[in-house]
């Protein structure tokens, strides 16, 4: 990844996520800014900030906001879980973004649906060297050979969740403040946004802030479900059973990339 010397923001969505990254810091102190909890120390020698995102765009945009301003990073790596909409991203899949919407975003008739008031544009984009930085470090970390050597990833167990060799996609996520839980749901959104591999709750809201500080970020979701009315397998044991792993694996391998 491109080599920031200062400090970087890993922002968890999920609070095993959190805790599997703090397992492995051997230095962090607590601090308490805006109602969260900021854990500033070191991972693989580099200098850390890691913070629990929280749920929905106004709370991930302010927690960004924290990051940047009260701790300077320089770099800002978002990690958590998103439903997939895309033909073929599949349950235990990664999407990397290298486009972000809100796509609640609609002041129309005053904007197009979807654009950002005031910036006339609706997609933002990370910087594309660190999008393909981190795809190739996602492809490694989850690449056949890799999870069969174990390491990292020793404990997780696809089989045994009836998943398959995960795949990794590069491309376009959506942000709402809603959780994404029907078929009817997932047609409309396809329908609004076709390159939508997949739709979560803080990404774009996270991309605005980075924007706007003019800071790189890569935003990095394993797919938890499909967005649409079928029970796939049990939320919190699939954050348990891969996606905490995989959030681990991926932030250890960028780190240690330097
Ligand atoms: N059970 C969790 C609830 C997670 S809410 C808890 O109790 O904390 C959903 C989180 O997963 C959000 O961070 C969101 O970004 C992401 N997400 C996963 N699937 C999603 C979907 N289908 N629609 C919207 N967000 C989704």
């Amino acid at each position: 990844m491109n080599k920031p010397a200062g400090r970087i923001g890993i922002m968890a969505a999920m609070p095993e996520e959190l805790q599997a990254l703090l397992d492995v810091m051997p230095d962090e102190s607590l601090e308490r800014r805006a109602g969260r909890e900021f854990w500033v120390g070191h991972l693989h020698g580099r200098e850390v900030v890691v913070v629990l995102s929280r749920i929905g765009k106004v709370a991930a945009a302010t927690t960004t906001t924290v990051l940047l301003s009260c701790y300077g990073v320089d770099q800002i790596i978002f990690t958590g879980v998103a439903g997939g909409l895309g033909a073929g991203v599949r349950v235990g899949d990664v999407v990397v973004a290298d486009a972000l919407i809100q796509h609640d975003m609609d002041a129309s008739p005053l904007f197009p649906r979807f654009e950002l008031p005031g910036q006339g544009v609706s997609a933002l984009a990370p910087p594309a060297a660190l999008t393909t930085s981190v795809r190739d470090t996602v492809e490694q970390v989850l690449s056949p050979a890799a999870l069969a050597a174990g390491g990292a990833l020793a404990d997780v167990h696809l089989d045994a969740l009836g998943l398959s060799q995960p795949r990794v996609h590069q491309g376009l996520i959506i942000s709402g403040d809603q959780f994404i839980h029907s078929a009817q749901a997932c047609r409309d959104l396809t329908q609004a946004l076709p390159a939508a591999l997949a739709v979560e709750m803080e990404g774009a809201a996270v991309a605005q802030v980075c924007h706007d500080f003019g800071v790189p970020y890569a935003v990095i979701r394993t797919i938890s479900d499909r967005a649409d009315d079928d029970a796939h397998i049990d939320f919190p044991r699939f954050i348990e059973a891969v996606a905490r792993h995989y959030s681990l694996a991926i932030v250890e391998a960028l780190l240690k990339r330097g």
